[in-house]
């Protein structure tokens, strides 16, 4: 088993090192190979995805990806921004569905910004189809208008556009997902305005009639982005368009306190995956060794149970992570009166230390 480690920018590489460290705990037999991705690329190699880091994670079986980007390259023409590396991976993979759970953990629950009742216990898993949509439709671009409000004026426009085969994977891996659950699909969509959403509609009610254990209903985007503040936990799988996701997983990032917690998974049909925490390189706190590492570690669980078949290790690891919170260590975004406050390092060697101990434990039972 290969896994290709990508750590990127910012906080990324500060991250990534306790997430190796955390693997590195597990003695499991995976080689881990390293390469730059982002803008730490461009300084390299001058492109965020060079042709060698392609290669090392097209060959790997999972993909350890920190975060890219910083502002000093805003001004780079586009092609050549970090983040064109994350869409580039993305694409030249085919990781078409992106797996953002959104847990609370008990002893977080003062973290979040909504009240306790609302929160505690929740267990959410939004589902992102993550290669197509406005993102990436064709044509896209400036021009001079012919039509429209202002004819003659300068504008830019994109395509908003899903064929059904996109739809069918993305809805048959939401189901799936449901079934090991509580059995719930909310699909999300735009219908009443947008033909791409009402042809999404159709499309994953079609797919839903194959899975009859699974209850299936679907939700405007506006008004999913109220329920997901008003009533979170009447959620369990929601799966949405590449756009929607974007803005919905990230509000249910922050539902839980910090998204300095919450892991990701982007997988293709071959179940190679590229696994990465949730939020960016956050250029404010990098080089500080103050970053929460806890999502990324978390990452790595979501590797070790989706790409490399070890559930028991990923169990292990989410074990860990909750020993150490309810040990009261948290990092700054966590942190809360009565607690330990902690840096990056010293989160990474409670992790660490708590594995090890469960697998001193399991050694000794036997
Ligand atoms: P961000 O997620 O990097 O940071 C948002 C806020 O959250 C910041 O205040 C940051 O300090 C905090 N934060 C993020 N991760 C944290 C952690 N682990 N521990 C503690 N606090 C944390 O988003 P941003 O500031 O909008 O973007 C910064 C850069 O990251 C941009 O260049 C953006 O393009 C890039 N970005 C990359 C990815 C990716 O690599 N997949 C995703 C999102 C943003």
């Amino acid at each position: 088993m290969k896994i290709a480690v990508l750590p990127g920018d910012g906080i990324g590489t500060e991250i990534v090192a306790e997430a190796i460290r955390v693997l590195d705990t597990l003695e499991l037999p995976f080689e881990m190979e390293s390469a730059p991705v982002g803008g730490a690329a461009y300084e390299a190699h001058g492109h965020p995805l060079p042709e060698s880091t392609l290669k090392l994670a097209k060959e790997a079986d999972a993909i350890l990806f920190g975060a890219v980007g910083d502002w000093k390259y805003d001004r780079l023409e586009r092609a050549l921004r970090p983040e064109q590396a994350i869409l580039g991976l993305r694409k030249h993979l085919g990781l078409f569905a992106n797996f953002r759970p959104a847990i609370c953990y008990e002893e977080l629950v003062g973290a979040s910004s909504l009240k306790p009742e609302l929160i505690a216990g929740l267990d959410i898993l939004i589902i992102r189809e993550l290669t197509g949509d406005i993102y990436f439709g064709q044509p896209r671009g400036r021009r001079t208008a012919v039509d429209g409000h202002f004819p003659g004026a300068e504008e830019a426009f994109d395509t908003m556009r899903y064929s059904r085969p996109e739809i069918e994977r993305i809805a048959h891996v939401a189901f799936q997902a449901a079934q090991k659950r509580s059995k719930r699909v909310t699909s999300v969509d735009k219908a009443n305005v947008l033909e791409t959403f009402q042809f999404w509609k159709d499309v994953v009610s079609e797919v839903g009639k194959d899975y009859p254990d699974v209850e299936l209903d679907h939700m405007y985007v506006d008004n999913a982005a109220m329920q997901l503040v008003k009533a979170p936990k009447k959620f369990d799988v929601v799966v949405t368009g590449n756009m929607f996701g974007d803005i919905l997983s990230d509000e249910a990032a922050m539902l839980t306190g910090s998204i300095g917690m919450l892991p990701s998974a982007s997988l293709n049909s071959g179940n190679q995956g590229l696994y990465e925490p949730s939020h960016g390189s956050a250029p404010d706190i990098a080089g500080k060794g103050v970053a929460n590492p806890l999502a990324t570690i978390l990452s790595t669980a979501m590797m070790l149970r989706f790409s490399l078949n070890q559930p028991e290790a990923a169990e292990r690891v989410e074990s860990a992570v909750k020993q150490v919170l309810a040990q009261g260590l948290r990092t700054a975004d966590i942190w809360s009166e009565g607690t330990t406050r902690v840096g990056t390092r010293e989160m990474g060697d409670a992790v660490v230390a708590a594995l090890s101990s469960s697998i001193t434990k399991k050694t000794i039972t036997g």
